[in-house]
């Protein structure tokens, strides 16, 4: 058996799509254009081309887009400041502020800057609450992109066993969350955990979200799970030629493609649609903060 390859790029393509139809109607019928304010401290080359990724496809989709990169050494209370603006600003509905900040800037208070209305990644505390106890509010991206995938190849997930590898407050926990959500019996691992092959062997999906490349062995999967690759880890690659680089994930992809139901590659699987979910958030936000239903 050899697992379905789960194409994060075509869906990311898909919802792209949608969101541009969704952008489309808000202008028409409301005379709103979503705007989505992307923020980068630093330079860090991989991050910039991240946020320049990120608001090429914000204009892509219709939306208007802003785009602001600080210096390493900016002072906190200028970003705060510019967060301050953001808030204020009719013509923005998202805010990002691309993590880790440098180590003189306390990310919490980066966090608590930005208006919960306009938290389109679900950092702020405010947010975290609400997906918590399930009222409506904007769903941490790469956990919303790692969901849709999952219920596109699996249909329903009620009562599946999901087990969550990592437990950050970026994607492990918000995971967790909008599992449980879907009635699955979800278990986190965390690098404190005693056995983690025995928790995988139980799991009907397994999200690996660590940062280690290549750590979840395939014959730790229980046959025919369906597994998502959150990791995204740049390894040595010398057969490109001296000094190559490419990425792989947290999951041994090829034992598991020989006993996992389906998996998503990487690159090409969890990260096109971290972004789409940006977008899609954003239209969230856009459309609950002009008292409307946003699109489903
Ligand atoms: P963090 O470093 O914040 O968290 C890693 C988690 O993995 C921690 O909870 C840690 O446990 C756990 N862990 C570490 N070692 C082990 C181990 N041996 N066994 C089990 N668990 C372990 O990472 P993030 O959640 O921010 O990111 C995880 C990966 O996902 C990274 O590769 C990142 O690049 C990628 N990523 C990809 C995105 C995308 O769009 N595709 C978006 C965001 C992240 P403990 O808490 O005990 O330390």
């Amino acid at each position: 058996m050899t697992a379905t390859i789960i194409d994060g790029k075509s869906y990311a393509e898909g919802l792209r799509a949608r969101i541009a139809g969704h952008v489309e109607r808000l202008k028409a019928d409301h005379g709103i254009t979503p705007g989505l304010a992307v923020v980068i401290v630093g330079e860090d080359p991989a991050s910039r081309v991240y946020v320049t990724n990120k608001a090429r496809q914000t204009a892509e989709v219709g939306m208007h887009s802003e785009k602001y990169e600080l210096a390493a050494e900016v002072p906190e209370a200028e970003l705060l400041a510019l967060i301050g603006r953001l808030n204020a600003d009719p013509a923005i509905h998202g805010i990002l502020v691309q993590m880790p900040v440098p180590d003189h800037i306390d990310p919490i208070r980066v966090i608590e800057a930005i208006a919960p209305e306009k938290d389109v990644d679900c950092f702020t505390p405010a947010n975290v609450g609400k997906l918590t106890i399930g009222l409506p509010a904007p769903v941490s991206c790469t956990p919303l992109g790692c969901l849709m995938l999952l219920r596109d190849q699996l249909g329903t997930l009620s009562g599946l066993n999901a087990v969550i590898v990592g437990r950050s407050n970026l994607v492990g926990k918000p995971m967790a969350q909008l599992l449980l959500r879907e009635n699955c019996t979800v278990t986190i691992a965390h690098s404190r955990t005693r056995d983690l092959p025995a928790l995988l062997a139980q799991a009907d999906i397994v999200v690996a979200a660590v940062g280690r490349p290549l750590m979840v062995k395939g014959e730790w999967l229980k046959p025919g799970a369906t597994v998502i690759d959150v990791g995204i880890n740049r390894v040595p690659a010398p057969e490109k030629g001296e000094g190559k680089t490419r990425l792989v994930g947290d999951v041994d992809y090829e034992s598991a493609l020989g006993i996992a139901g389906a998996i998503t590659p990487v690159p090409g699987g969890v990260g096109p649609m971290t972004i789409a979910c940006l977008l899609a958030n954003t239209v969230t936000t856009a459309s609950l903060i002009n008292g409307l239903v946003p699109p489903s």
